[in-house]
């Protein structure tokens, strides 16, 4: 199955109140485990790749042609987007000449007006190709950047100018964080969720930063109309933990336990039952 736009997939998860995963990827390890967990449970899927991911994996091109042939190898006929997160109007461009069936436009450090016009450039130009756009409104922060206690909360009228321009899904700070959660975090703000979507309606809403929130408070949020979540930290735990757990056994050491294919599979393994819990976690097991 040829990759999708994530529009109809997030659309049908705001109707039937559940949401869809957005799993960042780093290589082709990733990549497997992801469609493959995707594929057992009949899950729609999103394959996140930040602008710092794809240059590690080599460049656009190389993401593509990946994806693509492991959807082919492997046999996978759920519902596949590809979308480049957080991405520079630059990076969008790019992205779409690759072949990604997805974009992000994080315009959130521009000044209102500067988002609005490269923003609406950008609807233009995705909804002619039939690809799906992210749109964000209000930074959401991040540990990195010194930020503690709470993320920024959008304003619910801009969200509404944003999503009327005709963006496929909205990404809005409601409090939440990248990475890891500081222990003084006062929790998402449902408050500001709840007025966001009584402005825009319809449009899917996403949950960014979603390692460490509580499972409670997520359900909530999908509750209150966000169908997309993206996971990428909690990824890199579980499979960093996996790959320690094996070397500190000494298993390294062991036969041919050298070999980056034993190496990384411990990493793998614990990174699918994250992907398998958050899928559970959503909802969007069997809606393939
Ligand atoms: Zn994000």
């Amino acid at each position: 199955m040829a990759l999708v736009s994530a529009k109809e997939m997030c659309a049908k998860a705001k109707a039937g109140h559940y949401a869809v995963g957005q799993f960042n990827i780093n290589n082709l390890e990733w990549t497997k485990a992801i469609l493959e967990v995707a594929q057992e449970k009949q899950s729609p899927v999103i394959l996140g790749v930040s602008e710092g991911a794809g240059k590690y994996m080599g460049g656009y091109d190389a993401v593509v042609g990946m994806v693509n042939g492991l959807i082919k190898d492997l046999g996978i006929t759920v519902p596949v987007a590809l979308h480049l997160d957080h991405g520079s109007y630059e990076g969008c461009y790019k992205c779409i000449k690759a072949g990604f069936s997805s974009v992000m436009f994080d315009g959130s450090h521009f000044p209102f007006e500067e988002n609005l016009a490269k923003t609406t450039e950008l609807v233009h130009v995705t909804s002619q190709l039939g690809l799906s756009l992210e749109a964000e409104v209000g930074a959401i922060g991040g540990e990195e950047d010194g930020v503690v206690g709470q993320g920024e909360c959008a304003d619910p009228a801009e969200c509404k100018t944003i999503a009327d321009l005709g963006v496929s899904i909205l990404a809005a700070g409601i409090g939440n964080i990248h990475g890891k959660y500081p222990e003084n975090w006062a929790g998402l703000s449902f408050e500001t969720l709840d007025a966001i979507q009584q402005q825009t309606g319809d449009m899917p809403l996403v949950l960014h930063g979603g390692t460490g929130i509580p499972a409670d408070q997520v359900k909530k949020a999908i509750e209150l109309g966000v169908a997309k979540v993206n996971v990428n930290t909690e990824c890199q735990l579980a499979f960093a933990k996996g790959v320690r757990e094996y070397i500190e056994a000494g298993k390294d050491l062991e036969g041919k336990g050298f070999d980056p294919r034993k190496l990384l599979a411990p990493g793998v393994a614990e990174m699918k039952k994250t992907v398998i819990e958050k899928m559970e976690l959503f909802g969007s097991v069997g809606q393939a």
